[in-house]
């Protein structure tokens, strides 16, 4: 496992100076070895007596579990709802994942239980239609085809624009293109509120590349995100180190998002996203030190 502090302190300081300024007195030194360590966070206490309590039961499905049940999106019995951070999030989020990925293994889950209102989960090939949507709907997958983040509303004008002057093509009905006119006046007042959605795809890369290929993604507007290492305990053989855990780039993005496109500064809004990832690593971190193979099997 490699971790990054670097870059993520570089962008702490950018984004969030006041805060880093009142952790850095108590934290510098662990800081530095531990990238999640500045983190806005809500109290994971929570988590901490479910955790010397060891897994308890799914309230939907009844099945054994730790923290939350990967198959039905809750949080277990043992660790109540309203003790969970609630995220909001400036735009929704598609989650589509390969059938044969494992569930447990998953860190998608956790935008899901922590943003429920926003995030929705699909297995693969059971995915939307975002054909009509092209225009506000976006993909992130790294690739020749790809752009920036702070690109994307520019990229999704010019398919509304072009949208517009092609609606006499055969191929596409103009019902579709009154539709994305009307879109884009109302997306003209106020904040840039051109990108709707955005979809993730949670699997390995192998599996990755076969729903990426599928035609009903194919049209969609692909976006990168910056380099940024990864956490992730669960570290895929081969890969590089930049290959984030799914909910990491779903947090990455938010961040970018927060600043390129929305302009604000970014103070720790998103950082919640991470109350199980953070806590998790931890565990496995100090797991790792004492030689527990026990609460690494658990975890892992
Ligand atoms: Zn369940």
């Amino acid at each position: 496992m490699s971790v990054n502090p670097p870059i993520f302190l570089k962008d702490k300081e950018e984004n969030n100076s006041k805060f880093v300024e009142i952790q850095q007195s108590q934290t510098t030194s662990i800081a530095a070895e531990d990238p999640l360590q500045n983190l806005c966070l809500a109290s994971q206490e929570v988590l901490q007596k479910a955790q010397q309590s060891g897994r308890s039961k799914c309230l939907k499905c009844g099945g054994s579990r730790m923290f939350y049940c990967y198959t039905c999106y809750v949080p277990v019995e043992n660790v109540p709802i309203e003790q969970m951070p609630l995220v909001k999030l400036p735009l929704k989020i598609d989650i589509i994942k390969h059938p044969n990925e494992t569930d447990g293994k998953s860190t998608a889950v956790h935008a899901k239980l922590l943003a429920p209102e926003f995030v929705n989960i699909y297995t693969y090939p059971c995915i939307p239609e975002y054909e009509e949507k092209d225009h506000e709907v976006a993909l992130v997958f790294p690739g020749p085809k790809s752009i920036s983040i702070k690109d994307l509303s520019f990229h999704l004008q010019k398919r509304i624009q072009n949208n517009v002057r092609d609606k006499n093509d055969p191929e596409k009905p103009s019902v579709k293109r009154k539709k994305t006119q009307e879109q884009d006046l109302n997306d003209s007042k106020g904040q840039d509120t051109t990108l709707k959605k955005i979809i993730f795809i949670d699997s390995t890369w192998n599996q990755t590349n076969k729903i990426f290929t599928d035609e009903r993604l194919q049209g969609l507007l692909q976006v990168e995100l910056k380099t940024r290492k990864t956490c992730f305990w669960r570290h895929q053989k081969g890969k590089p180190d930049t290959f984030l855990s799914t909910i990491e780039a779903i947090y990455y993005f938010l961040v970018d998002y927060h600043t390129d496109i929305l302009k604000e500064k970014y103070q720790g809004q998103y950082d919640n996203l991470l109350f199980f990832y953070s806590f998790m690593y931890q565990l496995i971190k100090n797991a790792k030190c004492s030689g527990d193979k026990e609460m690494r099997k658990l975890i892992h």
